[in-house]
């Protein structure tokens, strides 16, 4: 049998145990077909049968959530944490509060994890958690509630040799403070058991930022490795949350111009660059639509979704030097990559995890633009987690700058480890192939190591 034929098997298989879980089957098919190059030449990852084990979680649980809502009803959602590989160190990866919440998103996020947290060079294994609960909408009170009745289950499997967790969509530094003060109450100890914790209480200093930024300085790397920088580029980012936000922020430091951004309802494109005060006030602090932005800044546009292009996005459409997709999965399709190549677009930089459709992704490496996958592009947030992780151990606290610098350091690291890893794959220039491999590649060896468990 061929390595395409093995690789093939697996995918089958887990579409035969894992019924409907698209997202899962589609992470799972771009990291084993990129592959290819490596397990042609080491068979020790079939005869260990390495991909068989690597693609199933070494735990998954599905936990009821039952809170009281403010009209004294009891609601009930599901919970998930998927513990997806410790081969590196302690299970690591966010959790995600969204209506689309299902077994195959959280497992796609899981494993993309592993291969993420690897290339950070950090001692992190991989894992993914969340709930179908929607927070827009509720009251403090509701959201409060729900993260209490979520962790009332979830504390019997993290700990912080075993598995630590943190943000993600819906997740922010508000849910993390109501989801550790529950643990702490339930468990007696003062633990560094989440990470994205508040600054007073054993959060890191730059953890807020670090997607963003890290997004940013791999950004920089890339167009430096092309003798070019982000300088002056004018810039289209999608999303309005935490990775969106610290992206603008990051870009305006570093000299270029963002001059888009969006949410699930619509996108703003202001010419004269997105005004981040304004930004930070609609959405982190009011909680609104962008379309309150554009009451704001007249001289802005926002275009609700129903005017998007058919099958796209219009965010992409909006002609710029570099893209920074930072909001959800599969928000960058065919369409909008042809959009994006049209209008002489030189680099997309994924800050969101696999916001790129898999035809989206196959048009724009037969193209002349260079590609950063997410995995390596917006691994800053967990490096950061790990930081955060290493001065609860040691009971210190960095100063931001400090963080900030180590920060700047494993993004190089992370690029440069995708990049020479492509190379020596004869697919210089393809970071996917590059990410993948030297992601893939530590936790396979370390799998070997230890008897594969
Ligand atoms: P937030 O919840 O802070 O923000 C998410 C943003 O995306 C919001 O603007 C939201 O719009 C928009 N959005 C969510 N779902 C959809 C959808 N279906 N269609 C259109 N827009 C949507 O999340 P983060 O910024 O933390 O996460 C963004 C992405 O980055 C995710 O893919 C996440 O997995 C990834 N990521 C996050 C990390 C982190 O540290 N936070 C680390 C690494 C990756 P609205 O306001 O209308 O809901």
């Amino acid at each position: 049998m061929t390595s395409l034929e093995k690789v093939e098997k697996v995918l089958n298989h887990i579409k035969s145990c894992s019924p409907g879980q698209d997202e899962f089957y589609q992470a799972v098919h771009e990291v084993l077909y990129s592959l290819l190059p490596l397990l042609k030449e080491d068979s020790r990852y079939f005869d260990y049968n390495i991909l068989h084990r690597i693609v199933m979680p070494e735990r998954t649980i599905i936990f009821r959530v039952t809170w009281l809502d403010d009209n004294g009803k009891i609601q009930t959602n599901l919970g998930y944490r998927v513990q997806f590989s410790s081969t590196l160190g302690p299970f690591k990866g966010g959790l995600r509060f969204h209506p689309s919440v299902n077994l195959g998103i959280i497992k796609f996020l899981g494993f993309e994890q592993i291969f993420k947290n690897s290339l950070t060079g950090l001692g992190i294994g991989g894992g993914k958690g969340g709930s179908n609960f929607d927070p827009k909408g509720k009251s403090e009170n509701e959201i409060m509630k729900f993260c209490q009745a979520f962790m009332s289950e979830l504390y019997r499997h993290i700990g912080k040799h075993t598995d630590i967790p943190a943000g993600d969509i819906g997740v922010g530094s508000k849910e993390i403070g109501y989801l550790f003060g529950e643990y702490k109450k339930i468990n007696n100890e003062f633990d560094g058991i989440l990470t994205g914790k508040g600054v007073n209480w054993g959060g890191s200093k730059g953890r807020k930022e670090a997607t963003g930024y890290g997004s940013v300085y791999f950004a920089e790397n890339w167009l430096n490795a092309n003798e070019d920088s982000i300088k002056d580029k004018i810039c289209a980012v999608s999303g309005s949350g935490n990775v969106a936000t610290y992206t603008i922020e990051k870009l305006y430091d570093m000299g270029a111009k963002p001059v888009t951004c969006s949410d699930s309802k619509g996108t703003i494109y202001h010419k004269a660059g997105i005004d981040l005060a304004t930004l930070k006030a609609v959405k982190e602090i009011n909680k609104q639509s962008l379309e309150a932005y554009a009451v704001l800044h007249p001289d802005s546009k926002y275009i609700p979704t129903s005017a998007y292009p058919k099958d796209g996005h219009a965010v992409w459409h909006i002609p710029c030097d570099v893209a920074f997709p930072s909001a959800t999965q599969n928000e960058l399709t065919l369409v909008d990559a042809k959009a994006l190549v049209k209008n002489g677009c030189k680099l997309i930089n994924e800050g969101a995890n696999m916001p790129t459709t898999p035809e989206a992704l196959e048009f724009i490496q037969q193209n002349d633009i260079l590609f950063s996958p997410g995995k390596a592009a917006n691994a800053g947030g967990v490096a950061t987690s790990q930081l955060e992780m290493s001065q609860n151990a040691s009971m210190e606290q960095w100063s931001f700058e400090e963080v900030d610098i180590k920060l700047r350091q494993i993004m190089r690291n992370i690029f440069n480890i995708a990049y020479d890893t492509a190379k020596e794959f004869d697919h210089a220039g393809d970071l996917i192939t590059g990410a993948n491999i030297a992601g893939f590649r530590k936790v396979a060896d370390s799998m070997i190591e230890q008897g594969a468990v």
